[in-house]
Parts: C-alpha cells; sequence; structure tokens
C-alpha cells in the first residue's frame, strides 16, 4: 500500500495542549513537521512545533492558510466545531474523520451508536428540557448522572442527581443545554483500552490500564490491569468492534466500567460496560511513552501516516511488573526535582507557566519493581 505521507511532510495539529505537544515530538522523531493551530499564545505545544497559527477554531480564513501548509490534520481533542472539521477534510486528509468527531463528541449519538453496536452502556435517556428529566428521573431513578451532550471533560459538564435535588434548578445549573440522564454504574474498576488501527485495518492494543480518578481527574493509571484474561481479551475485542464500525484510523482511547468482582479469579459475573470514546491519544495512555516499545504518541502518527504500526508490548513485561503512570495536577509538579532524584522514574513536564489547581502539568512514570533499584 503506498504510505499517505513520507518523512519531510508536515502534519497539522489541532490544540495546542499537552497531547498536541507530545504527538509534535512523536512527530519529529519520525522525521515529520508539525504545524500546531491553537488558540491561547501559550499553548504548551508551540514550543517543540515547526509552525503555529494562533486564531479562533472558527477563523475560516485562518484554516484555509493552515489547511494550505499541511499534508494531513488530526486533532487532540474531540470538540473541534463540525463547521471547521468540513473546511479542513475539503482541503486535505483529516484523520480520525469528521464523522468520527460527530459521533464522539456528541454523549447521545455516541450512547446511540454503542447501542447499535450491541455495546453496553450505563441506562440512558435524552434529557432536552426540565420535562424530560422528570420524566427521565422516573424511568432511570436516584442517584443518577446528568451530562451535558457536549463539551464535557474532567466531571465539567455533569452533575449527580441526588434525592430530593429540584429538577429545574439542576437542569439550570448544567445551563439548560440538551443533556442526557445516565444511572450510576456501581463498578469495581475503571479501564481503558488504548489502541491504534491504521487505514489498512491494521489493529494494535497496549495493555489495559487500570484508572484512579481524583475530583473527576485521572491520578493514576496502571498497566496492565488487574483483570481475568478473558475479560482484558473482551476489553479488546469491544474496542475492536467499535474502530472497525467507525472506519477509524489512529489511537483511540476506550473508557470502560468494569462491573462486578474482578479480583483475578476469573469471576464469571464481571461484565464491561463502556463510558465514553475518545477519538484521540489519550492521559491514561503515558506510560507508553517510558512503558512500551512504541508509545501511543508515535502509533498514532504512524496510523494518521498509513505507516506500519509499532509494536504495543510493554517493556519490563517480567513476572510481576507492572508500569505506573502518575499525573503531577497543580502543585504536584513543585516536586520535580525530588523527581529527577529517583532511580527508574521518567519525568516529563509541560511547560505550562502556572500551576493552577487542576491543572495537569506534567506526569511520572515507573516500572515497578524498579530494574534499576
Ligand atoms: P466522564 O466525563 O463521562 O468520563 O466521567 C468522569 C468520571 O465520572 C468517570 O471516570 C467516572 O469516575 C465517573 N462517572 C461518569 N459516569 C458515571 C456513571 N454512569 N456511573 C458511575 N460513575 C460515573
Amino acid at each position: 500500500m503506498p504510505f499517505d505521507l513520507v518523512p519531510g511532510a508536515t502534519i497539522g495539529i489541532l490544540g495546542g495542549g499537552q497531547l498536541g505537544r507530545m504527538l509534535a515530538l512523536a512527530a519529529a522523531k519520525l522525521g515529520l513537521k508539525t504545524h500546531v493551530y491553537a488558540e491561547d499564545p501559550e499553548s504548551p505545544a508551540f514550543d517543540v512545533a515547526s509552525m503555529r497559527t494562533i486564531a479562533p477554531y472558527e477563523d475560516e480564513m485562518a484554516l484555509t492558510e493552515f489547511a494550505g501548509t499541511v499534508e494531513l490534520v488530526t486533532y487532540e481533542f474531540e470538540n473541534v466545531p463540525s463547521r471547521t472539521a468540513s473546511i479542513l477534510s475539503a482541503a486535505c486528509l483529516v484523520r480520525p474523520s469528521p464523522e468520527t468527531l460527530a459521533v464522539c463528541q456528541d454523549r447521545l449519538a455516541e450512547k446511540e451508536f454503542l447501542a447499535a453496536a450491541s455495546i453496553k452502556t450505563a441506562p440512558y435517556m435524552k434529557v432536552d428540557d426540565a420535562g424530560a428529566l422528570a420524566r427521565a428521573v422516573a424511568q432511570i431513578g436516584r442517584p443518577s448522572i446528568l451530562k451535558t451532550r457536549r463539551f464535557g471533560y474532567d466531571g465539567k459538564g455533569q452533575v449527580l442527581l441526588r434525592e430530593g435535588a429540584d429538577l429545574a434548578v439542576t437542569f439550570r445549573t448544567l445551563g439548560g443545554t440538551p443533556a442526557i440522564l445516565e444511572a450510576v454504574v456501581p463498578f469495581a474498576k475503571e479501564i481503558s483500552v488504548v489502541a491504534a488501527r491504521g487505514p489498512d485495518n491494521a489493529f494494535a492494543a497496549y495493555d489495559i490500564c487500570e484508572n484512579i480518578h481524583e475530583n473527576h481527574i485521572l491520578k493514576s493509571t496502571r498497566a496492565p490491569a488487574r483483570l481475568p484474561k478473558e475479560i482484558a481479551a473482551e476489553a479488546v475485542r469491544l474496542t475492536r468492534v467499535i474502530v472497525d464500525a467507525l472506519d477509524y484510523s489512529g489511537v483511540i482511547a476506550v473508557e470502560m466500567f468494569v462491573v462486578g468482582e474482578a479480583d483475578g479469579r476469573g469471576d464469571a459475573r464481571i461484565e464491561l460496560c463502556v463510558n465514553e470514546i475518545a477519538p484521540r491519544v489519550h492521559n491514561s495512555g503515558h506510560w507508553t511513552l517510558d512503558g512500551a516499545v512504541t508509545s501511543q504518541f508515535e502509533q498514532h502518527i504512524r496510523a494518521i501516516a498509513g505507516w506500519p504500526l509499532g509494536a504495543p508490548n510493554r517493556l519490563g513485561a517480567q513476572e510481576g511488573e507492572h508500569v505506573e503512570m502518575e499525573n503531577l495536577i497543580g502543585e504536584d509538579v513543585l516536586a520535580w526535582a525530588k523527581i529527577l532524584g529517583e532511580p527508574g522514574a521518567c519525568l516529563h513536564l509541560y511547560g505550562k507557566a502556572e500551576a493552577r489547581p487542576g491543572r495537569k502539568m506534567g506526569h511520572v512514570t515507573r516500572i515497578v519493581p524498579s530494574p534499576i533499584l
């Protein structure tokens, strides 16, 4: 198959956060250039890209100029406006596709897509107004979670609906925008499958990630997840069904709830329930930078370029070893010097000036037990 890009080509990246930064670094490793398009002049990805555009995502002239300088466009966030995606795809390849974006940026469209693929999710109902919320609560019960259909991340755009909460007030709290009501899933743990699919159908999945959230923000990931083998295989199978149905190109992350006992003894009552699909590289895959043969960032570049996928194998995969990734959130980053002094710890800093609470400033990866100690 002819390659879609050759070394020396330029990839456009929409979004200039840490994901864009690590994508640009991975592209550079493979002899590719990057042009980062972002709204914020302080975007961390600008430090490491060949070209930059600072403009709103709705600026049609800036988008057209940007498209003229790149062979292919990808993105680091799924809330790319659909008009932006269609302007860009008229001018060059956009991977993953605008159709994929449309599914993954709307919680209702995503849930309906998963249902059509016979993949289990939390029970949900569409909520367009306070009246619909009352009907949804009558069916789904409480506690349940009201989530805006669009623009939610790190727990933003969602609210837990407890017994006694006023429905009209709750609906207004979320801005009165179209939403869904979801049942609370009594999960034993949260996992994600980070995987890649190439335009030629090649597929490669990393070891399953086991994720711990604090205040709705990912705090740490452990790979491989502690799961019975057949459940891990089922998680990968579901991911394969999803990428094939989307005719996907690039790295994807599928977040899932593990429901039931996940004690490693092969309990047959364990079930998987898909929470969310991220059509991009994902925080739970950051461990692959130091813990896998091919990082998720390099894998994404390979996949969108139509190049052979790299091996997803975990490094340090001896019996009893695992990889841990810890996010440095807000002032956690002040420990950078201590982490540098820790044998075997791999530190990544995103170059953000201000350590605001809840802001992802960097991460650290460790192979446990450390091969160095
Ligand atoms: P989300 O933005 O949908 O990924 O939700 C952020 C986090 O909220 C998840 O990682 C879970 O910890 C929690 N959460 C979201 N939806 C549910 C649900 N239906 N049941 C239980 N916990 C949930």
